[in-house]
């Protein structure tokens, strides 16, 4: 499921740029990778995911505090009907309010912190991504960041100016990993604090779009269709093919004619 998540956070990326104004193909290749990369982030509110346990202590740490506050949160706002659970895996994490305060902080955090602060969560979205969608990623990233670099003609200008856009693209990347949780797996309690039925932390399954999927079906059918769109969503990529087939089809309907 991990790389799922990251290839739809990729896919939801390339998709939020052009309507957010990030309409370069560096602005959109950095914006998908963030998207990928926090598509992961919110099981870090579980000590066994592998974003828990990619930096070591320091993942190990956070994913330790995510759980403390979740489980302090939930027993202060547990509804009569929520269950008695202890309120950490797929809790705080795994809501609408969480993708916004994340998003914020990170727009906030990036805009005060310049470039530098911008490289840093870019990096770090790209070694969550890579956890998740394996070591091939390393060399492929590696040689994006020589690219971004080498073709941009102003890199930290253009870092810059993707300090806002970052806010957005972890708040997307939260919100596309919930969404796949609440159609593949047990509903994910995205309205929190919002009652629904004596629960406040009311978990969304939307039993008109849920799948069951087993491996099979995800492994031969869902990350192949996204991993296709990863790709024609790049900026470019889909007039270059339509382009292509207009060509074909062109030049056959010429060879036809008598
Ligand atoms: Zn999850």
């Amino acid at each position: 499921m991990g790389r799922t998540h990251a290839l739809t956070g990729w896919c939801a990326g390339l998709a939020v740029a052009p309507v957010v104004g990030a309409g370069t193909v560096h602005q959109a290749v950095a914006l998908g990778a963030v998207t990928a990369g926090f598509a992961l982030l919110p099981d870090l509110d579980h000590p066994g995911a592998r974003a828990s346990r990619l930096l070591g202590p320091i993942t190990g740490a956070l994913s330790w505090l995510l759980r403390r506050a979740s489980a302090r949160l939930y027993a202060l706002t547990k509804g009569p009907r929520d269950e008695d659970g202890k309120g950490t895996h797929r809790h705080m994490t795994h809501t609408l309010l969480f993708a916004l305060a994340l998003g914020a902080l990170t727009a906030v955090g990036t805009e005060a912190g310049g470039p530098y602060a911008v490289a840093g969560v870019v990096v770090f979205a790209l070694l969550l991504a890579e956890n998740a969608l394996g070591d091939w990623l390393l060399p492929v990233s590696g040689g994006a960041v020589v690219w971004w670099a080498a073709s941009s003609p102003d890199g930290l200008g253009e870092l810059n100016q993707l300090a806002g856009w970052l806010g957005i693209a972890v708040a997307v990347g939260c919100l596309v990993h919930c969404l796949g949780d609440a159609l593949t797996e047990s509903g994910c309690p995205f309205l929190f604090p919002l009652p629904i039925a004596g629960e406040t932390w009311y978990e969304l399954r939307p039993a008109w779009l849920r799948f069951r999927t087993g491996k099979t079906a995800e492994n031969i059918l869902i990350f192949p269709a996204f991993a296709v769109l990863g790709v024609l969503l790049l900026p470019g990529v889909a007039g270059f093919v339509a382009d292509g087939i207009d060509t074909y089809v062109g030049s056959t309907s010429a060879t036809e004619r008598p």
